[in-house]
C-alpha cells in the first residue's frame, strides 16, 4: 500500500493543512507552507525513488470523512439505466412489493450489474461506507442477495459495505422465508433484517422472536425497517427495546425510518429516545418528507446514533435517489429547516461520522470529526469555502479516498 501526501486541505472547513497516509491511516497533519511541512516535502523528494509516494494536491479544497450510507437498497437500484414510467398506486405496502416483483427480473440489467453500477456511483460522489439491503423472500430466494454480494467484491478495494439480509415481503405471509434469511447469515451476510412487525406480519411477537433468535444465534446485528406511525410504530418499537434489553444487544440494533416518533408529544418522544440512547439503539433516516422527517437535532441531542441513507434508487418503489450522498445531505438539512451554519454542519456530520458510528458504534472521532491523527483515511475532498456551502452547493471536483487509496477523481473511479 503506497503512502499518500494530501496537500492544502481544510478539514471542515478549517485552516489549510498537509495530511500524511500510510497504512490506510492519517499519521501526522500539518499546517500548509509550514517549515515542517516543507522540510517533510524535501524528505519525500529523496524517498519518492524508492518508496511509492502518491502526491495529492488538494488545491486548498475542503475534506471531510467519506460519506456514509446506511440505509441503500443495492438490489433494487435501476440508477444508470432509463426513466421507467410509475403509476403504482400508493394503496399499502403490498402494492410496491407486487410491482417490484412483476419487473425486478426484466429491468435490462441484472441486479448484479445494477448493483455495481451504482455502488460505483456512489463512491464516485463520495461515499465509501455503506450498508445495504438485499431482499430475501419466496420469490427471489438469495438470487437478490447474490448480486448485492458481487457488488460489494467488485469494489471492495473501494468501499466498505455491510449487507442486511431482508424480508421486505415479511417473515410470516409466504413459506419459507426465515429458512432463507438463515441461509443469506451463512453466505456472507452481516446483519438481520426486520419490517413493520405489526403493519406486515401482523405478528410482532413471532415477527421479532424470530430475528432477534437469528441474530443471537449468528451473534449478527439487526436493522428493522419501521415505517409503522404513530401508537402502532411505538408498540413494535417498545416490543424491539425490550428485546435489546433482554438479550443485551446493547450497539447491535438499528432501527429505520422511525416514522412513530414524528407523532409523539415532546415530552414522549424524549423518554423513548433517552432509552434508544441508554440501550445504543441507533436510527437511520433518508430525510423523507414532512410526514416522516425525523428531528435531527433533538435525536442528537439525546445522544442517539443516527445515520443517512438513499433507500431505493429511481427503482420500481420511488423515482428518487441520485447515489450521491451530498445531494442527500442537503435534503436532510432541507427537511429539517435547518438554516444555521452550525446546524446544516451537523447534517454533514451525520451523513459521514454519523452513518460510521451506525455502523460501528465504537468508533470514536473526538473533536478531530474523522480528520484526525489515528482517524481511518477515509475522506472525500470537495471545492467549497466552508461545510454549511458545501451542501448547498453540492459541487463536483471531488477526490475520494477509501483505506488510505485515491479511489475517485472528479466524478470517475480509479
Ligand atoms: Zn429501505
Amino acid at each position: 500500500m503506497s503512502d499518500v501526501e494530501i496537500s492544502n486541505v481544510r478539514p471542515w472547513g478549517g485552516d489549510p493543512v498537509d495530511i500524511r497516509v500510510s497504512g490506510g491511516v492519517i499519521r501526522e497533519i500539518v499546517p500548509h507552507d509550514s517549515p515542517s511541512a516543507e522540510g517533510a516535502a524535501a524528505r519525500d523528494d529523496a524517498r519518492d525513488a524508492e518508496h511509492d509516494l502518491v502526491r495529492l494536491d488538494g488545491a486548498g479544497r475542503l475534506v471531510f470523512p467519506s460519506f456514509s450510507d446506511v440505509h441503500v437498497h443495492l438490489d433494487s437500484t435501476r440508477v444508470g439505466l432509463p426513466f421507467e414510467p410509475n403509476e403504482v398506486e400508493r394503496r399499502n405496502l403490498w402494492s410496491f412489493i407486487q410491482n417490484d416483483r412483476d419487473n425486478w427480473r426484466n429491468a435490462g440489467a441484472s441486479v448484479t450489474d445494477r448493483a455495481t453500477h451504482t455502488l460505483g456511483r456512489a463512491v464516485a460522489n463520495g461515499m465509501t461506507r455503506a450498508r445495504s439491503y438485499a431482499q430475501i423472500d419466496a420469490d427471489c430466494g438469495l438470487e437478490r442477495l447474490e448480486g448485492v454480494l458481487a457488488a460489494r467484491e467488485a469494489h471492495e478495494d473501494r468501499s466498505s459495505v455491510e449487507v442486511v439480509a431482508f424480508p421486505q415481503a415479511g417473515l410470516l405471509l409466504e413459506p419459507g422465508v426465515p429458512a432463507l434469511i438463515e441461509e443469506g447469515l451463512r453466505n456472507g451476510v452481516d446483519l438481520v433484517g426486520g419490517i413493520d412487525p405489526c403493519a406486515l406480519d401482523e405478528d410482532p411477537r413471532q415477527h421479532l422472536d424470530i430475528v432477534f433468535d437469528l441474530a443471537d444465534r449468528y451473534g449478527v446485528g439487526i436493522d428493522i425497517h419501521l415505517h409503522e406511525p404513530g401508537e402502532l410504530g411505538l408498540f413494535s418499537a417498545q416490543q424491539i427495546i425490550k428485546r435489546v434489553r433482554a438479550l443485551d444487544m446493547r450497539g447491535q440494533v438499528t432501527i429505520a425510518h422511525a416514522f412513530f416518533l414524528v407523532g409523539l408529544a415532546e415530552s414522549q418522544r424524549a423518554q423513548v429516545l433517552a432509552e434508544l440512547a441508554e440501550l445504543d439503539i441507533a436510527l437511520a433516516t433518508v430525510a423523507p418528507s414532512s410526514r416522516g422527517t425525523l428531528p435531527l437535532l433533538e435525536i442528537l441531542e439525546a445522544g442517539v446514533r443516527i445515520g443517512l441513507g438513499q433507500d431505493g434508487q429511481r427503482d420500481y418503489w420511488s423515482p428518487y435517489g441520485n447515489t450521491d450522498m451530498l445531494d442527500r445531505t442537503w435534503q436532510l438539512a432541507f427537511t429539517n429547516n435547518l438554516r444555521r451554519d452550525s446546524d446544516i454542519e451537523r447534517a454533514l456530520e451525520t451523513a459521514t461520522l454519523g452513518g460510521a458510528r451506525v455502523i460501528d458504534p465504537t468508533t470514536d472521532h473526538g473533536a478531530s470529526r474523522g480528520v484526525g491523527v489515528g482517524d481511518a483515511a477515509d475522506l472525500v475532498l470537495l471545492p467549497g469555502e466552508y461545510p454549511a456551502s458545501a451542501v448547498m452547493d453540492r459541487p463536483g471536483g471531488r477526490t475520494v479516498v477509501h483505506a488510505g487509496r485515491i479511489v475517485a477523481e472528479d466524478g470517475e473511479l480509479l
